[in-house]
């Protein structure tokens, strides 16, 4: 006993002495209420897991499971089966019914009854039949395709809140957009920073907000990613979880390369990079909320817990398992080919050639070039039916020898932060694509050494992605 409290007294009086001991015992000895107040998560689940009654409970497990897991952001339901439709492209169809004029009853049971099935496979005394009739009267008022696809989200919401036993809170009260419909970031902050400052939980719907006079407006497709992080940046939560039905993000496209490895940790520029290039993984703009905060986001698989899935970091010291972090890429550019003997000796040839691309309203992917060779390369689709418009522009500005056209090209990115520390990835690149008979069209590497950019014909795209994965990714596995 006695021996018991002079130990005691010896770390006390080594904790006055030092701050860091201090702090360490504090959080140690506090009890795990307490502890679960201090941290904060955010998990935002995506449509499919939340498409039955059997995924919702998953993802109660998974809520009870960490009671730091405090705010919770719901999609719609999305796909059970590979041909199901989602839930929000059902309200989409309904209200296109309703503003034609048609009948849309059976279109409002029809999703009704997808409701109905998750609250009695729940078990839920929820009934949603004055919900059911606001909106068909909202509906039939034409209160805007936005108003319409928001209750997706709406609704799931008020039934994982019952579920969860979590407070329910309208994100038209706390995501806000201004009179011209754009995302209003730092107002929403704040409103929502109040609203939730002193609550323990709570389920926000994704997806949506208000504008200024009360009316709905929704985020694009896939948006509710987008609300998660704005809950995130606002509650300033530790992490943001992010649990869809991957278990994170993947080396590179599976309909490419069979179960491609997942990404352990990738830093929020490695994986701009990525989507940039058509790797899907997240809305595109859910990155901003959280990054201004310095908030990790974790994408987990709903169907898999177990797996501690991909960790988005700001920035990070653990190596990459490989010296890339990822592949990704897309099909349908056109190189435009300009040629012009001693190109090199006029000042200003680039800029004229780009302003012609400017005021045709094309962006530009890349502009390799030689001493008497300057290359645009363009998106195929926004490019086509403006082409002749294009040419005429470059003969007018330029006066250029020749110009070509070369359709059907595919852009591979190779991103990883890896590979600024390390020599011969392009050689190993070349090598690998050299070895599969691939003919490399145009080569590029940012100036931050993030990523390497190589075109090949859309032909040989799949052929390339595999060769590049495998000398860096099986070969070492
Ligand atoms: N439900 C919406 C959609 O299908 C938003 C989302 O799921 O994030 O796009």
């Amino acid at each position: 006993m006695k021996a018991e409290r002079q130990g005691e007294n010896r770390e006390e009086n080594e904790a006055r002495k030092n701050p860091e001991i201090k702090n360490r015992r504090k959080s140690r000895d506090l009890p795990d209420p307490v502890r679960s107040m201090i941290m904060k998560k955010v998990a935002k689940f995506g449509g499919s897991s939340l498409a039955s009654a059997g995924q919702m409970k998953k993802v109660a497990d998974i809520i009870h499971a960490d009671e730091t897991r405090r705010f919770v952001v719901p999609s719609a339901p999305g796909k059970r089966y590979s041909d199901d439709v989602k839930v929000t492209d059902l309200l989409y169809r309904c209200y296109d019914a309703a503003a034609a004029g048609e009948d849309i009853d059976g279109r409002l049971k029809e999703i009704q009854a997808r409701y109905q099935e998750i609250i009695e496979g729940l078990e839920l005394d929820l009934n949603l039949d004055e919900e059911f009739a606001v909106m068909r009267d909202y509906f039939q008022r034409q209160a805007g395709r936005d108003y319409a696809a928001s209750r997706g989200e709406y609704l799931n919401g008020l039934v994982m809140a019952k579920y969860l036993g979590f407070k329910f809170i309208d994100a038209a009260e706390v995501v806000l957009f201004d009179e011209r419909g754009n995302f209003d970031a730092e107002h929403t902050n704040e409103v929502m920073r109040q609203r939730l400052k002193n609550m323990d939980n709570a389920v926000i719907p994704g997806f949506y907000g208000a504008m200024p006079d009360g009316s709905i407006k929704t985020f694009s497709r896939g948006g509710s990613d987008i609300t998660g992080s704005i809950v995130a940046r606002a509650v300033k939560a530790d992490l943001y979880e992010n649990w869809t039905d991957v278990s994170g993000v993947l080396v590179t496209d599976p309909h490419v390369v069979k179960n491609p490895e997942p990404i352990e940790t990738i830093t929020y520029r490695e994986l701009r990079e990525l989507a940039y290039m058509g790797a899907s993984v997240m809305h595109e703009e859910a990155i901003f909320p959280v990054r201004q905060e310095g908030i990790p986001i974790n994408i987990r698989n709903t169907n898999r817990p177990q797996d501690p899935g991909t960790m988005i970091v700001e920035s990070t010291c653990r190596q990459p398992k490989y010296v890339i972090t990822g592949i990704a890429g897309k099909k349908g550019f056109c190189a435009i080919n300009i040629e012009k003997e001693m190109m090199n000796t006029e000042i200003g040839f680039g800029r004229k050639v780009l302003q012609v691309f400017e005021e045709n309203g094309i962006s530009f992917e890349h502009t390799p070039s030689g001493i008497d060779t300057y290359t645009v390369l363009v998106h195929q689709s926004e490019f086509e039916e403006k082409e002749q418009n294009v040419i005429s522009g470059i003969h007018r500005a330029v006066h250029p020898d020749s110009i070509d056209l070369e359709s059907n090209l595919a852009l591979i990115a190779i991103v990883g932060r890896g590979m600024k520390a390390t020599k011969g990835t392009a050689g190993r690149i070349f090598s690998a694509l050299a070895h599969a008979n691939i003919n490399i069209k145009m080569i590029d590497q940012g100036s931050s050494e993030l990523n390497i950019i190589i075109g090949v014909r859309d032909l040989d795209f799949e052929v390339a992605i595999r060769a590049i994965y495998d000398i860096f990714v099986t070969t070492q596995l």
